[in-house]
């Protein structure tokens, strides 16, 4: 089957050819006739399996299907796409920008921790399509600049990561505002008994598309699990780092700051790598992302919010640095390797005390993951090696003293966490002062 043979019409067939998409993955070619029919959908589908361009692509064909108003006619907005995460929401409006290029479809983006100004000024000019993070399209909403009076499409991409992120009152806050006669598509990698509540709620006689079930990545990546206590895992991600075949690595850690402590470890053994996480502004988030995938990074640290949505072909490892905290992120994380037929490789450190942790994910995935036998680790890379945790390598703080004294007071990994939204959302606001570090301007074409 093609894009043709879907019935897309010329300017999208194009554009996915241009793209360099030969034939729909299995979630369009099951998706795409029903949202073109205007059908409901629930899609259980991961990222990396096609289900942007599964929801997007028979968006732009209804909105031009209908018409699109004339350059100078008001536009109200036909259509929103919800997305949890700034990351995932940029990498929508990006396939939208490449599918609707041979069209006169206008769209835009919404999300927080960037100046509101240019956004308000995109929705006054006009839209067919909002691309936004819930947080930032209600504070806008709230202040009237966004009228969903006319949206004809609501989708609510990576639901489930969403209502993780503590978005439900916000999303139900959007849904009370779109049109009741609408079209949903819903979105979700995982099925918990409070998805199946929401979706029922906005979904009207859907069409059920299941692609990816969550055990999939799981019998494609190559995994390996190496228990090893806490403070030798500096050591063992530097020996392994030193294999040539590590080409291109995602290194997950639990925290912002495990991520800034592995981060600079990295960099004193001369690696180039660098770090994405809640705490770290837009900007440096962006420039990181862009780094990585153009190649100029070997290594990206990445916590579990940050990673979310991440689109980068060719990681040929990802490296547990530390057990995710639920199960269902392991398959997440592990699916960024192995993507599109590659080989992919996943390491995990076991801290030895995680152990019923990891039965838990074997339970999950249905299928035990080898132990591998811990290589001799190399000695770390900074000089004074008395100790091997982190902290006594760390160039910026002074020295512990030694027995005896009070030891100066260290900060607990866990107050650093940043699985609350509020707190993500908070930090990116008090990150970004200023401008957008977008690579391209979104609020008009
Ligand atoms: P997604 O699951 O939407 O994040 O898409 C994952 C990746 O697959 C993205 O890099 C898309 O550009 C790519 N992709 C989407 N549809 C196709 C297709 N039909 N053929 C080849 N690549 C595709």
């Amino acid at each position: 089957m093609s894009f043709a043979d879907l019935g897309l019409c010329e300017p999208i067939v194009n554009a996915v050819t241009a793209e360099g998409y030969e034939n729909p993955t299995p979630i369009q070619a099951q998706a795409i006739p029903h949202v073109m029919q205007g059908r409901d959908l629930f899609g259980c589908a991961q990222t990396g399996t096609g289900k942007t361009a599964a929801f997007s692509l028979p968006i732009i064909h209804r909105l031009m299907e209908a018409g699109v108003p004339s350059a100078k006619a008001r536009r109200p907005i036909r259509a929103l796409i919800l997305a949890p995460t700034r990351e995932l929401a940029i990498q929508i409006a990006d396939c939208i920008l490449a599918y609707s290029q041979k069209t006169h479809i206008r769209h835009t983006l919404v999300f927080g921790g960037v100046s509101q100004v240019p956004q308000v000024r995109a929705l006054q000019r006009g839209v067919d399509i909002v691309i936004a993070t819930p947080g930032r399209l209600c504070d806008l909403m709230g202040q009237g600049h966004v009228d969903l009076s006319h949206v004809e499409t609501f989708v609510l991409d990576e639901a489930d990561r969403m209502l993780d992120m503590g978005f439900i009152h916000d999303i139900r806050h959007i849904a009370e505002r779109v049109p009741k006669q609408r079209q949903t598509l819903f979105f979700s990698a995982t099925m918990p008994r409070e998805i199946r509540e929401l979706s029922s709620s906005l979904l009207r006689n859907p069409v059920a598309v299941e692609i990816t079930p969550v055990a999939t990545a799981a019998e494609t990546v190559e995994q390996a699990i190496f228990i090893v206590p806490q403070s030798n895992k500096p050591r063992l991600l530097h020996t392994l780092l030193a294999e040539s075949a590590v080409t291109r690595s995602l290194v997950f850690t639990r925290t912002k700051h495990g991520a800034d402590k592995v981060l600079r470890h990295l960099m004193q053994a001369g690696i180039r790598a660098d770090a994405i996480h809640g705490g770290k502004t837009q900007s440096k988030r962006q420039r990181a992302l862009a780094d990585f995938k153009a190649n100029r990074l070997r290594v990206l640290v990445a916590t579990d919010i940050a990673a979310r949505g991440i689109d980068v072909d060719g990681i040929s490892h990802v490296i547990n640095y530390d057990m995710p905290v639920e199960i269902e992120s392991y398959v997440h994380r592990i699916g960024r390797t192995g993507r599109a037929g590659a080989t992919g490789i996943a390491w995990t450190f076991c801290d030895p005390a995680e152990r019923s942790k990891l039965r838990a994910i074997e339970r999950a995935i249905r299928q035990p993951i080898e132990i591998r036998k811990l290589p001799t680790l190399m000695a770390p890379p900074a000089p004074t090696a008395v100790n091997h945790e982190f902290e006594t390598r760390e160039p910026h703080r002074p020295a512990r003293p030694t027995s005896g004294s009070a030891a100066p007071p260290r900060r607990s990994q866990n107050q650093s966490g940043e699985s609350i939204p509020q707190t993500e959302r908070r930090a990116f606001g008090q990150n970004r002062p200023g401008g957008s570090s977008r690579r391209r301007n979104y609020s008009s074409r």
